[in-house]
């Protein structure tokens, strides 16, 4: 019999399992006849206490229950199903011509029923039906766990983010916020729903808010990253064990829209985005353009905020047709100190120095560290010399004062030179220029004193001049030589690059170091030449040591701002390259942030040019310019090189080693290559190495030597023998 199963292939495709329990033989063979021939598993049970047995263990679809069975009936197995929880779908076999039974098995849960007598087709139907229905309700209950399922997980997503999720009503008002502004601000949801925006925003920062919270655009124009404060709510959040009553974070947003509607109109319903926590990367870069502008030393300003300062000082001196004074002041026996007490003594000394010069000062004169023992002062506003004369006097016995170092009395002493703004010098160069020659008249007088800048002193320039002859004439007489200084892996101790330093072998002088013929080069444009030399000497080497074998050393050089700014740059290094047959990986260029500064566009150009046939570009003395991501992050740059002012101050205590941290950590963040320079006592090392910074260059592991003293040195491999110690 195949009749009555209506839609049955589809129900045969689902396999049911179907129990028939009767106390009688004869019906329960029809009902397995028909059940089998309409395609399902059938089992059977002759009443009540076999049927449980049976639900006991097995699993089945649709149970055909006879409900007046002697013993125990179909009421009692239905209970026993609820009570035991199985989950089977019942179809009721009533012979009762009363609704009472019926009625009681359907309360119970029974899915349909059947009279007796019946015909087959019924049976078939109605069990057909039964499969169909509880297949669907299986189906139902799957999707719905999966949407369950889902739901929970975007909840979980969007909850566990690091960063704040927010929807905000076309009014601006919260209308979703997940877990994290709690953590974050110390708000609760609860607080701030329904709350405008303003309601967290810093005061001095509405005006930014306005443009990412009222973003309508929802495509790639939509806010992206804009920088802001948030207020943390009083004594909460991540702002109170910071201190802090706000908390850096970065923005984005998009506008939502309804889903279109018949006419394809779509409305404005809010925006939605993101905000991230940027409190670390803030600080960083806080520290960091703290240092960019002070010496840590002595914490006052440095040579670039005291250009910037006179800049500015100029201009307005110039509007208003005032005079002002630039001092340069050198400390006279700072060397010997240095050399005889150390160099703790010598940093303890320039400290209260720096703090006897500022006493001497009004609050709108600017004090700056220029450079070692020397300082500037910038005197605003003065009415003449002999206003200038009273502060140097002061100054002068300031200094002349002994500085006590644990029962010693030191005496320093101090040449200081003076230029007046107009009279010996229109512009910040010639000003600096000007005072820096009248201080070293003083030196050349005994020391110890102040003068003021006349014209008379320009007899000093005659040596300048010879040196610009001389060094015009070094290229040509070959007497320019390229030293290495080997850069090695912290963790390996192993040589992993070279730095060129060229160096000047003077024929009345002997060797000169680049510091002091650098920057007449570049005045002269002599620069252009000298650095072609020197890449070309550097590479030569190169090509000899992987030759031996060493072909895993990467080559540092550096080029001064006016060779990257220079048309020839990128020919002139891949022509070197190539005449060498070296790869462009093996060479780092190393370059300072004034160079990138420069130019920005053009810079960024040839840096991805060069880039481009693989050859690495380094920041030297990172951490001394303009530190600041969002640059770093245009430039295709390998390599950070820690300046070594900041190594040095490793050794002084806690204070400025945040630094260091700052800069690791920030190089880190962007997958950069850290070397640290100037790296000199083993304790620099180990803390350099504990936080990671991958490579270190300095006279721990070596000066800079002439290339035939190094190649002997790689093969002793000096420097694996380090390692093992
Ligand atoms: P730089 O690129 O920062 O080079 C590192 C300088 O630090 C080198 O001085 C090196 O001898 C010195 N140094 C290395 N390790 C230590 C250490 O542990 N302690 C101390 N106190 N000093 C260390 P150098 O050779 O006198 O070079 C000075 C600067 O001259 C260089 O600074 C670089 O800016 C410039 N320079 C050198 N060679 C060239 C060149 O071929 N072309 C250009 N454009 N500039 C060059
Ligand atoms: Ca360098
Ligand atoms: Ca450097």
């Amino acid at each position: 019999m195949t009749s009555g199963a209506g839609g049955g292939n589809v129900i045969n495709a689902f396999k049911a399992k179907i129990l028939a329990v009767d106390d009688e033989q004869r019906l329960l063979e029809a009902y397995s006849l028909l059940l089998s021939d309409a395609g399902y598993k059938v089992l059977t049970a002759l009443g009540g206490a076999p049927a449980i047995a049976l639900l006991k263990q097995h699993a089945f679809d649709v149970m055909l229950l006879d409900w007046s069975m002697p013993e125990l009936g179909g009421h009692q197995v239905m209970e026993f199903v609820q009570n035991s929880g199985i989950d089977i779908t019942i179809v009721v076999i009533s012979g009762h011509t009363s609704v009472d039974g019926v009625a009681q098995a359907l309360r119970l849960g029974a899915y349909d029923y059947i009279r007796k007598p019946f015909a087959p087709e019924e049976v078939t139907t109605t069990v057909a039906n039964a499969v169909k229905h509880r297949r669907l309700e299986k189906e139902n209950k799957a999707f719905q766990n999966r949407i369950n399922e889902s739901d929970k997980l975007h909840r979980y997503i969007v909850n566990s983010s690091p960063d704040i999720v927010y929807m905000l009503d076309q009014k601006g008002n919260f209308t979703f916020l997940n877990d994290r502004v709690e953590k974050l601000l110390g708000y609760s949801k609860q607080e701030l729903m329904g709350r405008h925006y303003t309601y967290i925003v810093e005061a001095e920062d509405l005006h930014l808010a306005k443009f990412v919270f009222n973003e309508r655009r929802a495509d790639d124009r939509s806010a992206m990253n804009v920088e802001l404060r948030l207020k943390c709510k009083e004594g909460a959040g991540k702002a109170c064990y910071l201190n802090s009553t706000s908390l850096y974070i970065e923005l984005t947003a998009m506008g939502v829209y309804s889903r279109p509607d018949q006419y394809g109109n779509q409305r404005f319903i809010g925006t939605y985005g993101t905000a991230r926590d940027i409190t670390e990367r803030k600080e960083a870069e806080e520290v960091i353009n703290f240092q960019a502008y002070h010496d840590l030393l002595t914490r006052l300003p440095n040579r670039a905020l005291f250009k910037d300062r006179l800049g500015l000082a100029i201009s307005h001196a110039k509007r208003n047709q005032q005079m002002l004074a630039v001092i340069f002041l050198d400390l006279d026996r700072f060397k010997v100190v240095n050399d005889t007490l150390g160099h703790a003594m010598g940093d303890r000394l320039l400290q209260i120095a720096g703090q006897r010069l500022q006493r001497c000062l009004r609050e709108e004169d600017t004090l700056s560290r220029f450079g070692g023992d020397e300082f500037t002062l910038l005197l605003d506003n003065v009415s003449g010399s002999a206003d200038v004369v009273v502060v140097v006097e002061k100054i002068h016995k300031e200094l002349q004062q002994p500085f006590v170092f644990g029962g010693n009395e030191v005496f320093v002493g101090a040449s200081i030179g003076v230029a007046l703004y107009p009279d010996a010098g229109a512009t910040l160069e010639t000003l600096i220029k000007n005072a820096d020659t009248a201080m070293y008249h003083v030196k050349g007088q005994g020391k110890n004193g102040y003068q003021f800048y006349s014209e008379e002193m320009e007899a000093g320039v005659h040596s300048r001049l010879t040196m610009e002859r001389d060094l015009r004439k070094a290229l040509e007489n070959k007497q320019f030589e390229v030293y290495f200084q080997p850069q090695v892996s912290a963790n390996s101790g192993e040589v992993v690059g070279m730095e060129a330093l060229v160096r000047w072998n003077h024929p009345d002088r002997g060797i000169i170091f680049p510091d002091e013929f650098i920057p007449l080069a570049e005045e002269t444009g002599l620069i252009i030449d000298i650095g072609s030399w020197v890449l070309d000497a550097a590479c030569a080497e190169l090509g000899t040591w992987r030759m031996q074998g060493y072909t895993n050393i990467k080559l540092g050089v550096n080029f001064s701002p006016y060779q990257v700014d220079h048309p020839g740059l990128v020919p002139t290094v891949l022509a070197i390259l190539k005449k060498y047959n070296l790869p462009g990986e093996s060479l780092e260029v190393e370059i300072t942030e004034s160079a990138i500064m420069k130019n920005m566009e053009v810079v960024i150009k040839k840096l991805r040019e060069l880039s481009y046939y693989g050859i690495k570009i380094a920041i030297d003395d990172f951490g001394t310019g303009y530190s600041s991501l969002s640059y770093l992050q245009k430039f295709p740059i390998n390599t950070l090189k820690i300046d070594r002012c900041f190594i040095n101050e490793i050794k002084q205590g806690d204070s400025n080693r945040c630094i260091v941290n700052a800069i690791i950590y920030m190089g880190k963040g962007l997958g950069l290559n850290l070397i640290a320079e100037g790296v000199e006592t083993k304790s620099q090392l180990d803390y350099l190495k504990d936080l990671g910074c991958a490579e270190i260059q300095g006279f721990i592991y070596g000066k800079a030597q002439p290339p035939h003293l190094l190649l002997s040195q790689l093969q002793s491999s000096r420097y694996a023998k380090m390692i093992a110690q």
